[in-house]
């Protein structure tokens, strides 16, 4: 049995305007040692769906099912969510600015995480703990450092700082919410390697929540792309990055910058931005922004489907299973479908959408 087994989650928010759906009925798993990469707009659920396994969804309202080591975390009261947090599983937020206390050493920090989960450890075995983190995560000079307070840290130290703090209690899994996305590609690069490291050692589950495809690129082993609360398409990284059958992926490998561009060469946004999650789209969510919108998109919303020859590979996407890839071949594939399934109605959509503007599409990477 997979380390964290999610089946069919929603999580809603009713407000003043209407129920905001940020997740719709989404289902994945997390084996030991693997990590599994959540890629998405803003909007699109990614953080919403890991916080409310958390119990940090409050006034949200939360169905389905989130077996952790076999403990459905759905409905789970907060003392025993407050167990789990931490210990069992360990977060990394983007910021580690606000998510440092400012008036407290970072060393006090990290002794505090471990001694609220462990009263038995004293204060000064807590210390040592602190300083042995810091310095496996690489901050130099540990035991000066552990004294500091986080304004003396860089933001490449405080994030190594945060990532200490996660490892303390040896969680079982990890869910790392953009962690590199306010440092600069250097220090980012050093933070991925990190934590790639300390996975490998030690076997833990990580789930990187990231609208980066580099970051997905560098670390993950499967990913799910997310989209208006759903999954769009989820598969191994590979078949991600080389085989993709929903367009909205293909459109995010598309708008990456490539090494190979001329200079001049402009990115591709996906034309649109993504939808309220008050008010939805009928059909497929994604179809205002799809090129290939077909008759049925306008009113079906599709499951994921298995696609390509593997098993683990799905899309929801009513394309043909066998349109993968970013090939010629492919693209006739698509093109003959939506020859066949495209009247008057999706016509109009397909036209409004090539006449928006460019500068009004959206690039996530
Ligand atoms: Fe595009 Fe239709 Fe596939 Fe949605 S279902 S992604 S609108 S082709």
């Amino acid at each position: 049995m997979s380390l964290l087994e999610v089946s069919d989650l929603q999580v809603s928010f009713p407000t003043a305007d209407g129920v905001v759906q940020a997740v719709r009925g989404v289902s994945f798993s997390v084996e030991r040692g693997r990590t599994l990469g959540i890629v998405g707009e803003s909007g699109s659920g990614k953080t919403v769906l890991t916080q409310s396994l958390l119990g940090l969804t409050p006034g949200g309202q939360i169905s389905g099912k989130a077996v952790f080591d076999g403990v459905n975390l759905v409905g789970l009261d907060q003392k025993s969510l407050q167990k789990i947090r931490g210990k069992e599983i360990a977060v990394i937020f983007q910021d580690p600015l606000t998510s440092l206390h400012p008036l407290y050493k970072v060393g006090w920090q990290i002794c505090e995480m471990i001694r609220a989960h462990d009263k038995s450890v004293t204060k000064a075995q807590a210390t040592e703990r602190a300083i042995e983190l810091l310095g496996h995560v690489g901050i130099p000079r540990p035991r000066e450092r552990v004294n500091d307070y986080p304004h003396q840290f860089s933001g490449g130290m405080r994030q190594r700082a945060m990532i200490a703090m996660a490892i303390s209690l040896n969680p079982k899994l990890i869910i790392a919410d953009e962690p590199t996305t306010a440092l600069d590609a250097t220090v980012q690069a050093q933070i991925l390697d990190l934590l790639l490291r300390l996975q490998q050692d030690s076997d833990t589950a990580l789930l990187m929540i990231t609208h980066d495809l580099g970051v997905v690129a560098d670390i993950a082993d499967d990913v799910m792309v997310m989209y208006a609360g759903r999954a769009a398409e989820k598969a191994t990284k590979r078949d991600i990055f080389y085989q993709p059958h929903h367009p909205y992926t293909k459109g995010l490998l598309e708008s990456i910058p490539h090494s190979s561009a001329a200079a001049g060469d402009r990115l591709r946004p996906i034309t649109g931005q993504p939808p309220s999650l008050i008010r939805l789209p009928p059909g497929c969510a994604f179809h205002p922004r799809c090129a290939y919108v077909m008759d049925r998109c306008l009113t079906d919303q599709p499951e994921l489907f298995a696609v390509g020859d593997a098993g683990e590979h799905r899309s929801a996407c009513w394309l043909p299973a066998a349109a993968i890839g970013l090939t010629d071949d492919a693209e006739r594939l698509r093109t003959r479908a939506v020859e066949a399934g495209r009247s008057q109605r999706a016509a109009q959509v397909a036209e409004a959408i090539a006449a928006a503007p460019e500068s009004e599409g959206s690039v996530i990477a």
